[in-house]
C-alpha cells in the first residue's frame, strides 16, 4: 500500500551516530520514521553511510524501556547479561515515576549525607545534548557536590585532548574535515575513517581524486589505504618511534619553518636535542618502516603548500596516547602546518557529540569551555553563576572511579545513557565493582548491561524524541529537532535529569531546552554568540562565536594560539612500550575498535534490523596465514583469551590484520572483548590502552 509509505511530516535533525556530523531529513508518519534522507549540511552536503540511513529503527524497537524499574528485593548483581524479558522481570519490578524517582535520588542523597560527597560519582553521555550534558555535569557539581563527573571521550580521545591542551591550548580540531580538499598532502594515522567516520572518509576520497597525496599510516590496513599515496602500516605500539624519525628528518635536512617556530612556539631547542637520536635508521627496525619511506614522507609534510593531520584512536588509546599526540602537534608546529585552510591538526572526534559534551565540562577537572576547576578565578565565576560553593578538587576520571568503587570510596552513581559495563577495560572487573555499588540509578533507552547492574533505571528518550543541539567534530554546534515522542511512560532526559536535581536538594526550573542553551551561552563565551534562533535558522554555527553576528570560526590559531601568552608549546617524547608487552604465555596483540554497520556497544545499532542483518555476529579479524596455522577455516570459532577474560567468536580472515594480532569490535556483548582489555592509563589523559594488550588464541570454543 502506497499510502502507508507517505510520510505524514519531515523533521529536519542531525544523524545520532558519529562525530562527523551529517544533517538529516526524518521522515514520519503515525509517530515512526519510515525513511531518512541527506540534507545539504556543512559536513555531508545531502552525503549519509548505512548507519546513518538505515541506523533509525532501534528506536521503535520492542526492547525499549517504557517503566521505571526498581531491584527486586534480595536479587543479586552479578553475573553475565541475560536478555530474556521473563527473566529481567524475576530480576525487576515497574514503579511509578514518583517512586522511582523518590528511590533513585533519595538513596543518592543519603549516600552524600552519610559518607561525604566525594562518595558520588556520575557518567553522563557523549551522545545527550550538549544541554542534556551541561545540566547533568551541573548536578553532579552543585548537587552531588564534587567534580566526580565523566564520560566517554575519557575513553576516546581523552590524550589528545590533553595534548592539545598543554601544546596549543585547546582541545577542539584547528580546521574541519573538509579542508582536506584544500591540503597538497594529508596524513590521516591510527584511524580507519571509511568505517567510522565514512562520509569523511567520501570527502577525503574525492580531496585524493583532486590531487591531494594522501598518506596513511596505521598497523592495519584499512580501505582508505588503497587510495593512498603512500600507506605506512608501522608495528604496532610505535607511533612515537615513527613520527620522532620524521621529525629527525625534517630538523636535520633543515625543512623546519624558522619564522613559524621564533614568532610563535617555545620549547623547540628542547624538542630539537630530543630527537636527534631518533634517526629513520635507528627507527626503522623497530616501527617497522624503512628509512627512505620514512624521509620521503617527512620532506612531502614539511614542504607541501598545505599539510593536514587527521588522527582517530589508534594513536590515542595507549599508555602513551598522549605522547603520540605530542609528536603530531611538533610536527604541524615545527613546518608551520597550522593556522591557515588547508593545514592544521585535526583528531576526528567519535560520537555525534562527544566533542560538545566536553565543552559542556563533562569532564571532572574542567567547568565548561575548559577552565581547570581549581583555578580560583574559574571557581569564582561558576560559584557566582551557579549561586553556590564549588569543590576546587578536580574529581576522578571513567576508570578511576572504577577503582575507588573498589576501595569504597564511591558507594552510589548516576549513569545516564553509557555503558561501562561493556565500554570500560577489563570489563569483567567494571562489572563486579558496579554491581558492588550500594546505589546505582541507570537512565537509559534500552536494559544495557550496565543497567543490569543498577537499583533504579529510569526509562529515557532515543535520539529522535528530543530536540537538543550537538556539536561535531569541526566545531559546528547543530540542532537536533524531535521528531517522535517517547514510548510508553518514557520521558526526556532533560526532564529526568530535573526531577534528579530536585530529588538531591536543586531548585531548577528550567522551561524549554533554549533555557538551558541560553545559560550555557553565559558559561561559555566560545558559544556567547550562538543565539538559539540563529540556530533554528541555520542548523548550524561553528565556535568560536564570541559575540552576536559572528560569523564563526572553522579555521583557528591564524594568528595565536589560545594560551597564556598566544604561543604554542613543544614537548617532546620518548618510547614508552605498551603496558603488557606479548610473551611465551599471551603472545598475540589485541586491537580492538568498532566496525561500520555497528556503534560502540551495540545498544541502537543491534537493534537496527538493516545493521544487525548486515553484521549479526561476533567476528575476530585474524591473518590469513595465521588463521591457517591456527587450523581454523573463515567462519569457524576461535576463542581469545587474556589474563582477565575469555572469549569466543567467529574468526574472519583479514590480510590488513597484521601478522601476530588480532582486531575485535567492541559491540557484541555475547562476546565482549573489553573482557579481555587492560585498564592500564596514560598518566596525562587516564585514557586505557584498547589498542594493545597480550592474549592467546585458540581454535574452537562455545559460540
Ligand atoms: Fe551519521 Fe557519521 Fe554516517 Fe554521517 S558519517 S551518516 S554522522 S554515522
Amino acid at each position: 500500500d502506497v499510502a502507508m509509505n507517505v510520510p505524514d511530516k519531515q523533521v529536519e535533525s542531525v544523524c545520532p551516530y558519529c562525530g562527523v556530523g551529517c544533517q538529516l531529513t526524518y521522515n514520519v508518519k503515525d509517530n515512526k520514521i519510515l525513511y531518512v534522507e541527506g540534507r545539504d549540511g556543512p559536513a555531508n552536503h545531502a552525503r549519509l553511510c548505512v548507519k546513518g540511513r538505515y541506523g533509525f529503527d532501534y528506536a521503535q524497537h520492542p526492547q525499549r524501556l517504557t517503566k521505571p524499574l526498581i531491584r527486586r528485593e534480595g536479587v543479586p548483581k552479578h553475573g553475565d547479561f541475560v536478555m530474556d524479558p521473563d527473566h529481567v522481570m524475576d530480576v525487576f519490578r515497574e514503579a511509578t515515576w514518583d517512586e522511582a524517582l523518590a528511590l533513585a535520588a533519595g538513596k543518592l542523597r543519603d549516600i552524600r549525607d552519610t559518607h561525604g560527597k566525594k562518595a558520588l560519582a556520575g557518567f553522563g553521555s557523549a551522545k545527550g545534548s550538549n544541554e542534556e550534558a551541561y545540566l547533568f555535569q551541573k548536578l553532579v557539581r552543585t548537587g552531588f557536590g564534587s567534580n566526580n563527573v565523566d564520560h566517554c571521550t575519557r575513553l576516546c580521545h581523552a590524550s589528545s585532548v590533553a595534548a592539545l591542551l598543554e601544546g596549543i591550548g585547546s582541545g577542539a580540531v584547528s580546521n574541519p574535515v573538509m579542508d582536506v580538499g584544500q591540503a597538497e598532502v594529508a596524513i590521516i594515522i591510527g584511524a580507519n575513517p571509511s568505517v567510522n567516520h565514512p562520509v569523511a572518509a567520501s570527502w577525503i576520497k574525492n580531496a585524493v581524486k583532486n590531487g591531494t597525496k594522501l598518506i596513511v599510516a596505521d598497523p592495519r590496513r584499512s580501505d582508505l589505504a588503497r587510495h593512498a599515496h603512500r600507506f605506512l602500516q608501522f608495528k604496532p605500539d610505535t607511533d612515537v618511534a615513527m613520527l620522532n624519525a620524521m621529525m629527525n628528518v625534517i630538523v636535520t635536512e633543515g625543512l623546519v619553518d624558522e619564522g613559524f617556530i621564533a614568532d610563535r612556539t617555545t620549547g623547540y631547542e628542547e624538542l630539537k636535542r630530543n630527537v636527534e637520536q631518533f634517526t629513520p635508521e635507528a627507527m626503522a627496525p623497530i616501527c617497522g618502516i624503512d628509512a627512505e619511506t620514512l624521509r620521503y614522507v617527512a620532506r612531502l609534510y614539511a614542504t607541501s603548500k598545505a599539510s593536514i593531520i587527521l588522527w582517530g584512536m589508534g594513536v590515542s588509546q595507549h599508555i602513551h596516547g598522549t605522547d603520540n599526540v605530542r609528536c603530531l602537534i611538533a610536527l604541524s608546529l615545527m613546518t608551520g602546518q597550522i593556522g591557515r585552510p588547508g593545514t592544521g591538526l585535526h583528531p576526528l572526534r567519535g560520537q555525534n557529540n562527544v566533542q560538545g559534551a566536553s565543552d559542556a565540562g563533562l569532564i571532572p577537572m574542567m567547568y565548561p569551555d575548559y577552565g581547570r576547576v581549581d583555578d580560583p578565578a574559574n571557581q569564582a565565576r561558576f560559584e557566582a553563576l551557579w549561586n553556590t560553593k564549588l569543590d576546587s578538587t578536580p574529581g576522578l576520571t571513567v576508570v578511576e572511579i572504577i577503582h575507588a568503587i573498589d576501595r569504597g570510596e564511591i558507594r552510589g552513581m548516576y549513569i545516564m545513557g553509557e555503558n561501562p559495563a561493556m565500554s570500560d577495560p577489563d570489563a569483567e572487573h567494571a562489572r563486579e565493582a558496579l554491581a558492588a555499588l550500594d546505589h546505582l540509578v541507570v537512565q537509559d533507552i534500552f536494559l544495557t548491561e550496565t543497567a543490569y547492574l543498577a537499583d533504579v533505571i529510569l526509562p529515557a528518550s532515543a535520539f529522535p524524541e528530543k530536540t537538543g543541539t550537538f556539536t561535531n567534530t569541526d566545531r559546528a554546534v547543530q540542532l537536533g529537532r524531535q521528531a517522535l515522542d517517547p514510548p510508553g511512560d518514557a520521558r526526556q532526559d532533560l526532564w529526568i535529569i530535573q526531577q534528579m536535581a530536585r530529588g538531591m536538594g536543586l531548585n531548577w526550573n528550567y522551561g524549554d531546552v533554549s533555557e538551558v542553551f541560553d545559560e550555557m551561552r553565559r558559561a561559555m563565551p566560545s558559544i556567547a554568540g550562538i543565539t538559539w534562533e540563529r540556530l533554528q535558522r541555520e542548523h548550524a554555527v561553528v565556535y568560536p562565536c564570541r559575540e552576536e553576528g559572528d560569523a564563526g570560526e572553522p579555521v583557528i590559531f591564524v594568528e595565536d594560539f589560545p594560551t597564556k601568552t598566544g604561543k604554542a608549546r613543544f614537548v617532546p617524547a620518548d618510547i614508552i612500550p605498551a603496558a603488557e608487552q606479548p610473551d611465551a604465555e599471551y603472545p598475540v596483540i589485541l586491537i580492538t575498535g568498532r566496525q561500520l554497520e555497528h556503534w560502540h556497544t551495540g545498544s541502537m545499532t543491534r537493534r537496527a534490523g538493516v545493521l544487525d542483518a548486515i553484521e549479526p555476529d561476533p567476528t575476530v579479524l585474524v591473518h590469513p596465514l595465521d588463521l591457517a596455522e591456527l587450523g581454523v577455516e573463515p567462519g569457524g570459532l576461535v576463542t581469545l583469551e587474556s589474563r582477565r577474560g575469555t572469549v569466543t567468536l567467529y574468526a574472519r580472515a583479514d590480510a590488513g590484520t597484521p601478522r601476530g594480532a588480532v582486531f575485535v569490535p567492541f559491540c557484541y556483548y555475547e562476546a565482549a572483548i573489553n573482557k579481555l582489555t587492560n585498564a592500564a592509563l596514560d598518566p596525562f589523559g587516564k585514557i586505557p590502552e584498547f589498542k594493545f594488550c597480550a592474549i592467546r588464541m585458540r581454535a574452537g570454543g562455545e559460540a
